[in-house]
C-alpha cells in the first residue's frame, strides 16, 4: 500500500518495537529510530526493524562537522537508509553528514513550543542551505501547518512532517499544506490496534 506514514518508533523495549513493526509492515512508507531504541538496545536496532521496512535514522545529528559525518557513517552502516540531521548547526555540519548518508533530512522546524524561542526565526534560512546542501528533505511541523507551505515554498524539499495526533496537529491539514510524509508515533503506536489506525489516517486522504 502506497503510505505517506513514517512511524516513530519510540518505544524502549525491542520486543514491542519489533512486534509493532511487524504488525504494520507495508503500510508505513518508513519506520523512524530513534534514541529510544537505540540506547536501550544499541545500534544493531537498527538492522533488526528493517527486516520490516525502512529504517531512517532520528538522532538528531548536532554535532562539530566531522563527527556528524562519522555518526552518520555508523548507522549507515548499520542499516539506516536515511539520517536526520540539525540544520541550525551550520553548513557545513549538513554538508560532511551528507557524504555519508544515503538520504539526509534537515531539520528546519520543530514542533514543541520552545521551537518559538530561537528556531523559528531561522528556518527559511536552514530550508534554503539544505537544499543547497543537496540534502534529500527538511522536516518542519505538522503542529505550523503554515510553516510547513513556507519551508517548502523556500526549498522545494520534500517535507517531513511531526506533530500530527498526541502533538495536536492534524494529518489532513499537513497533507493539504504540502507535507509528503508525516512523522507518526504515540497516536500510532499507543492504539490498540496500530494496523487500523493508519488505515484510518491514510483514508482521509
Ligand atoms: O509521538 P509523536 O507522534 O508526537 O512523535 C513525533 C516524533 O517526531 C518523535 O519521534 C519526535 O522525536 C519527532 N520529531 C518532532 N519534531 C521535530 C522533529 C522530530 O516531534 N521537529
Amino acid at each position: 500500500m502506497e503510505s505517506n506514514i513514517i512511524l516513530a518508533l519510540d518505544i524502549e523495549e525491542k520486543e514491542k518495537a519489533l512486534r509493532v513493526a511487524e504488525d504494520v509492515s507495508g503500510y508505513v512508507k518508513a519506520f523512524k529510530v530513534g534514541y529510544p531504541l537505540i540506547l536501550n538496545n544499541g545500534v544493531s536496532v537498527i538492522r533488526d526493524v528493517t527486516r520490516f521496512g525502512e529504517v531512517i535514522v532520528d538522532i538528531k545529528i548536532a554535532d562539530i562537522p566531522e563527527v556528524s559525518r562519522n555518526i552518520a557513517k555508523v548507522v549507515t552502516a548499520n542499516g539506516a537508509a536515511g539520517v536526520i540531521v540539525h540544520g541550525f548547526v551550520g553548513r557545513d555540519v549538513v554538508r560532511e553528514a551528507r557524504k555519508e548518508a544515503k538520504n539526509l533530512y534537515v531539520v528546519a522546524e520543530m514542533s514543541h513550543p520552545g521551537n518559538a524561542d530561537y528556531l523559528s526565526g531561522l528556518s527559511e534560512r536552514i530550508a534554503v542551505m539544505a537544499k543547497e546542501e543537496g540534502a534529500d528533505g527538511i522536516v518542519a511541523p505538522a503542529t505550523h501547518p503554515e510553516r510547513i507551505k513556507a519551508l517548502k515554498r523556500v526549498s522545494g524539499l520534500k517535507v517531513l512532517s511531526p506533530g500530527v495526533g498526541t502533538q495536536g496537529g492534524s494529518y489532513r491539514e499537513a497533507v493539504e499544506s504540502g507535507a509528503d510524509y508525516l512523522i507518526i508515533g504515540r497516536s500510532i503506536f499507543m492504539s490498540p490496534d496500530p494496523k487500523q489506525k493508519i488505515k484510518e489516517l491514510l483514508s482521509q486522504r
